[in-house]
């Protein structure tokens, strides 16, 4: 599968324990973050690299394709 440009992150956030892995592991600067501590879900991300996916220990993080 060919790399998307840039996703739309979603995060369940009944299932979000609010680890803060996703922060960690996210290569974008500071403002790339919610107002919950997790990556950020009103904005695209243009990275779209998914290791917050991978790392989510309740696999919880999921998106859709903004620009392919
Ligand atoms: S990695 Fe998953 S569980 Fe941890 S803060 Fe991010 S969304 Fe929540």
């Amino acid at each position: 599968m060919r790399k998307p440009k840039s996703v739309s992150f979603q995060i369940g956030w009944n299932a979000c324990i609010n680890c803060g892995a996703c922060v960690a592991v996210c290569p974008h600067d500071a403002g790339f973050i919610s107002p919950f501590d997790t990556i950020a879900v009103d904005q695209p991300c243009d990275i779209a690299c998914l290791l917050c996916e991978d790392i989510c220990p309740v696999t919880t993080i999921t998106h859709t394709v903004v620009e392919a």
